[in-house]
């Protein structure tokens, strides 16, 4: 049987993806290696702007995923700091006339709203289904996988890759840069409450977050492997004095800290997004280091803008390579401006450079001191760059 579209991944992009095309006349399956109603890996938070929470309220999943006790936490407010230089900026959702300036979201809370979103609209997702391999002819594309230990194989007009790594597509060539650097992760709570309030700040060893999450805060901290494993492993109280240094007067008065962990960082991205019969979206097409927070809400936009030139183009021209590179070429200045936002910032912010940091206080005070300045930085943050 010849599907219109298999998406290979229902993970939130994935699933993102199809639900935005539940409703037109397209025939879409979804397959997924894991599980019905268990998630990929453990929960992680993830940031979500204004914008991506816009796209989940219009497909009927907000009101779901913002139920979920302490699923949701809005950001009112950013802290952006410097250590070691002067200068500093208040993004504020209030003074750009917005609800918040992003959320922090659990992984696991908006998942279960994506699946059941396709549930209620009848998208078939085959849980179980390990996809190996993604192969383009000029007329379909050919899925084969694993089903329960036994081969199995889907042909469609269009192959959607949405499984956070896009290696199984044959044709893909992946770029990849390591930053050499961990970012070590822990929830951690202060003698105050958050408020809303995240905090953002650039240190010579690399940039560190606090994001309101629930009662307490996801901190992310980017730094060498080696003192990332130090960090993880330090008794508590050394390692609350050690943030507090980071922090300096911007943030203090750390209690307590729990599921200290670190993880690699790297940017990762493909080549093409789409070639004949396959397209790459979400984590697939880019991973970008999480220092703007700007990967996932990239890869939702990705799924929500397919969804929308899928729906307009005729059955029998899915998948074609015009009607894809179209797609690829409305995608591109928002893609590149999100890899290059973060690059940059991790240029001119993560460098150690002394000559760096003037110039860098100057655009902080400048960003604060200059509301057409900031407006603009904020938009980008609230809905991306276009
Ligand atoms: C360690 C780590 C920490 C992160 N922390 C943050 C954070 O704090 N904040 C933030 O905003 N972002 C964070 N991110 C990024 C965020 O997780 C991604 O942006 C987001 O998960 C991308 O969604 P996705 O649907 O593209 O991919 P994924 O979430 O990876 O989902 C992929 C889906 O595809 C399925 N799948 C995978 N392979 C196959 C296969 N071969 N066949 C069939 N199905 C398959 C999986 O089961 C899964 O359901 C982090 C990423 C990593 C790796």
């Amino acid at each position: 049987m010849l599907n219109d579209v298999v998406i290979v991944g229902a993970g939130p992009v994935g699933a993102t993806l199809a639900l935005a095309l539940a409703g037109g006349d397209h025939d879409v399956v979804s397959l997924d290696a894991r599980a019905p109603d268990t998630l990929a890996r453990g929960d992680r938070s993830l940031a979500l702007s204004h914008g991506a929470r816009l796209i989940f309220d219009r497909l009927g999943v907000w009101s779901e995923v913002a139920s979920a006790p302490g699923a949701v936490t809005a950001i009112t407010a950013i802290d952006v700091s410097q250590r070691g230089g002067f200068g500093a900026a208040r993004l504020d959702a209030h003074e750009q006339g917005v609800p918040a300036l992003g959320y922090v979201v659990s992984y696991r809370a908006l998942q279960a709203a994506l699946d059941a979103g396709l549930k209620r609209a009848r998208m078939p997702v085959h849980h179980g289904v390990t996809v190996t391999r993604v192969d383009a002819t000029p007329a379909y594309a050919r899925i084969r996988g694993e089903c329960q230990g036994a081969p199995c194989e889907w042909t469609s007009r269009l192959a959607a890759v949405a499984d956070g790594g896009g290696d199984v597509v044959a044709a893909s060539t992946r770029h990849r840069h390591d930053y050499r650097q961990v970012a070590l992760i822990a929830k951690l709570w202060r003698d105050e409450p958050h408020r809303g309030v995240a905090y953002e700040r650039f240190t010579p060893e690399g940039p560190m977050a606090l994001l309101p999450e629930g009662d307490h805060y996801g901190l992310v901290w980017t730094t060498t492997p080696a003192q990332g494993a130090v960090l993880a492993a330090m008794p508590e109280k050394e390692f609350l004095a050690a943030l507090a240094a980071r922090f300096g007067a911007r943030a203090d008065g750390f209690l307590k800290s729990e599921d200290r962990r670190t993880f690699p960082l790297s940017l990762e991205f493909a080549g093409t997004v789409a070639d004949a019969r396959t397209v790459l979206v979400g984590n697939a097409a880019q991973a970008l280091h999480p220092v703007a927070g700007q990967g996932f809400n990239l890869g939702v936009r990705d799924a929500y803008e397919l969804a929308q030139a899928l729906l307009a183009t005729p059955r029998d021209r899915l998948g074609t390579a015009d009607s894809l590179s179209e797609y690829a070429r409305r995608r591109l200045a928002d893609r590149w401006a999100g890899i290059a936002l973060t690059h940059g910032l991790l240029g001119v912010f993560g460098s150690d450079a002394a000559l760096l940091r003037w110039p860098r206080g100057l655009a902080l005070t400048l960003l604060d001191a200059l509301p057409p300045l900031k407006r603009i930085f904020t938009d980008a943050m609230l809905y991306g760059l276009r």
